[in-house]
């Protein structure tokens, strides 16, 4: 860049700080390809997986727009989803292990780096509080199974029966074959023509620019009793560094676990690369590693960085997030690896 351009560029973004009365550091200043995008970092954002997240963002903004902080924000959001009976891959009514169990995976992190997570989950509607409380009231990150029902119970959760009677029914019917087959979840391969996996995972920055993440899913549906996917593994599924950005996934949990992805898409987003960017990286590296395994399964990963940044990338074609913030409100495809 030129040096009048430079010049130019720094006036502008310093009568910009001075009339918000901000003092302008270096991180501030975009670079000069974002200068036609408004910055909005000083406005709050939620971003989460999938169409179904729209309405969780929903809840994460009642929080938001009050100025509330965004951990607040997301674990509000994604309780919605996680008390959904129609949503058959997130809490209440997802679909169950091979043997017939609702078993739930969920994580939490917020702006100070402290994290929560549950794992294998049973008979609690909203595994993404407990995760939450694992943070707040343990010296622990992660409680699984038994261990993790016991603390819930412990901390006054209410004790019930995921297992709604369509996921009852559906499962019954996969008995029949009991074949496993994770695949890519653009495509219909349940009876009845239902997907067999997805996830929320949501960030959110709030007013003051913090950064939150929550994830929780039933999982993959008939995995294997005890099998944990990505979702509630703290770097896998989802991570937050409030210096950088948050970043979350969805998709087939080994390989995001084989990449610790959301980690690496923060990292990469550290060494200067866009949210969207970051991702396609992120995706690329699992590509990379074993590309015959990677064509027949979904991955997803969402970011937003802290300039209020967000983007998005997946392995295939039909990974959809959705977007809110003062003035969008939004649900858009990302883009794709494999054509
Ligand atoms: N990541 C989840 C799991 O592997 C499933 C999904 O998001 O589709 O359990």
């Amino acid at each position: 860049m030129s040096d009048r351009r430079k010049f130019v560029k720094l006036s502008l973004l310093s009568s910009i700080a001075m009339l918000a009365g901000k003092r302008l550091f270096a991180a501030d200043i975009p670079a000069v390809a974002e200068l036609a995008v408004p910055a909005v970092k000083d406005s709050p954002v939620v971003i989460s997986t999938w169409d179904f997240g729209k309405e969780a963002n929903t809840g994460a903004w009642e929080i938001l727009r009050k100025g509330g902080r965004a951990l607040d924000a997301v674990e509000i959001g994604v309780k919605i989803p996680e008390a959904d009976p129609h949503n058959q891959s997130v809490g209440y009514g997802g679909r169950p292990d091979r043997d017939g169990r609702v078993t739930l995976d969920a994580c939490i992190m917020d702006e100070h780096s402290r994290c929560g997570s549950v794992a294998a989950l049973e008979h609690i509607v909203h595994a993404i509080s407990v995760a939450r409380l694992v943070m707040e009231k343990t010296p622990h990150v992660m409680i699984v199974g038994d261990g993790a029902l016991q603390f819930a119970l412990a901390n006054g959760f209410k004790k019930e029966n995921l297992l709604t009677e369509k996921s009852e029914k559906e499962w019954k019917e996969w008995l029949k074959e009991s074949k496993y087959a994770p695949q890519k979840n653009i495509e219909n391969i349940l009876p009845g023509g239902a997907k067999n996996h997805d996830t929320i995972g949501m960030v959110a920055m709030d007013k003051n620019g913090d950064l939150s993440g929550a994830c929780t899913t039933s999982g993959m549906a008939y995995k294997m009793h005890g099998r944990v996917g990505d979702s509630p593994i703290i770097g896998a599924g989802l991570y937050v560094d409030n210096e950088i950005g948050a970043a979350t996934s969805t998709g087939v949990g080994e390989e995001v676990i084989r990449i610790v992805g959301s980690h690496l898409v923060v990292e990469l987003m550290r060494q200067g690369l866009s949210p969207e960017d970051a991702c396609k990286k992120a995706v690329e590296r699992i590509v990379s590693r074993n590309p015959q395994a990677a064509k027949d399964v979904q991955v997803g990963f969402l970011a937003l960085n802290k300039k209020g940044v967000y983007g998005a990338y997946a392995l295939q074609k039909g990974f959809s997030y959705s977007v809110k913030n003062g003035n969008t409100e939004e649900t858009f495809e990302s883009k794709y690896f494999y054509s």
